[in-house]
């Protein structure tokens, strides 16, 4: 007949743990927080392992015994703090974990205290684990901030399975403590325990990866939308963002407008103060947009050094505030951190009928730009008369 070895499935368990623990890292290279989170939460709940199947090789209830199952508890529960703080993160939340590190420092306390009783040992280690992993599936089903993908069902079952495993042994280990006398003994909760563990692991471990994957997806996804060199969206990704935008103002009778801007006498710039400078103008010129864009206004680079600002609920005499409010901060600005003062010429257009579209708005604008470097530079100009009514 099959026989299922408790220890030697801990002891497998523990192999792959620390194997993962030890070569994830490694492999997964440069990661940001939240995987760092869930490598830390590995490498935690390896030591836990570790330091449990080490206290088995000391006399039971002994110091060495005593320290090192304590040990354990605190590596394991805390572990799952930062899993859970991993999996929070991955769900567009901030790391707040409170509830379950509360529950690991009372468990481990509690568990190092009551140590030479087994009962209440077994009961409380087992019952508050269970209750802490109840904590992060509760955290786990809320609403995502973020779209992610299954692998948060995938841990949520994974965790539930822990749980009641771990919620049985609290209480044979409690009040049935006769049939459950230790942790490595071929009793049929350990065995499912350790064989729920080996397996649980490994989808564990898929999710982790999945949740990884999707967060590095979307990281890529915004450096798509983003221009490199200013921080701000780049054309592809405004003007998907300024269609969506007007058409939700043609339809909800909102006024909007576009300011097509251009740096004046930029070739210049560039051949008399050198490349690099010139980049810092359009870093600096794109902070300035930035500072004075308020909820409602997207700013991009269109290209080399024109910038493109969509206002969202803004008639032309805002338009012209914030093209007034941007001067002003330039004139602040740019002579401190450039040595010279950057100057613009712009070109406003706002939609006259329901059917103009993003680039219909663009095109007037470029116009109204170039009568603006024709007159001279350094001034924003209307497309039409009508519009400084509007
Ligand atoms: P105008 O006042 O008529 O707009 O003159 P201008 O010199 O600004 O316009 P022009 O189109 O002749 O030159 C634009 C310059 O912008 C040329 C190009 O080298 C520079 N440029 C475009 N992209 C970058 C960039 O990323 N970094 C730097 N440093 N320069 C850039
Ligand atoms: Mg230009
Ligand atoms: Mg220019």
């Amino acid at each position: 007949m099959l026989k299922i070895d408790v220890p030697s499935l801990f002891i497998a368990m523990t192999l792959n743990l620390a194997i993962i623990s030890v070569t994830l890292p490694y492999f997964m290279g440069r990661v940001n927080r939240a995987a760092r989170c869930a490598q830390a939460g590995i490498i935690l709940q390896t030591a836990g392992w570790l330091s449990l199947i080490a206290s088995s090789a000391f006399p039971q209830g002994g110091w060495a015994d005593h320290l090192l199952s304590t040990l354990a508890m605190a590596c394991v529960s805390s572990g799952m703090v930062f899993n859970a703080m991993a999996f929070q993160l991955w769900c567009g939340r901030d790391a707040s974990v409170r509830l379950p590190a509360a529950i690991a420092v009372v468990m481990t306390a509690g568990y190092g205290i009551g140590f030479s009783d087994y009962a209440f040992r077994v009961g409380w280690a087992n019952g508050l684990l269970a209750l802490q992993i109840a904590t992060v599936v509760v955290t786990l089903c809320r609403p995502p901030r973020l779209a992610v993908g299954r692998w948060r069902w995938l841990l949520v079952i994974c965790l539930s399975v822990q749980m009641a495993v771990l919620a049985c042994r609290a209480v044979l280990g409690a009040f049935y403590t006769d049939e459950f006398p230790n942790f490595f003994g071929p009793y049929l909760v350990n065995q499912i325990f350790a064989l729920s563990s080996n397996s649980m692991l490994v989808l564990s471990m898929a999710a982790i990866l999945l949740a990884h994957r999707d967060e590095a997806a979307r990281d890529l996804e915004r450096l798509a939308t983003i221009d490199g060199l200013t921080g701000v969206l780049n054309r592809r990704a405004w003007l998907k963002q300024a269609s969506a935008d007007l058409a939700n103002s043609v339809r909800y009778r909102q006024p909007i407008g576009v300011l097509l801007l251009d740096l004046d006498h930029f070739k210049q710039i560039n051949d008399l103060h050198g490349h690099a400078l010139g980049d810092r103008a359009l870093q600096l010129f794109a902070a300035g947009l930035r500072a004075v864009s308020r909820a409602g206004d997207t700013c991009c680079r269109y290209g080399g050094e024109e910038f493109c600002v969509l206002l969202n609920g803004a008639n032309c005499a805002a338009i012209m505030a914030y093209d007034a409010r941007l001067r002003e901060w330039l004139a602040q600005h740019s002579q401190p951190a450039l040595g010279f003062a950057l100057s613009y010429s712009a070109g406003v257009d706002m939609p006259i009928h329901d059917s103009d579209s993003i680039d219909i708005l663009l095109q007037r604008a470029d116009v109204a730009l170039y009568r603006a470097k024709a007159q001279g530079r350094g001034c924003t100009l209307v497309t039409r008369s009508d519009l400084a009514l509007m």
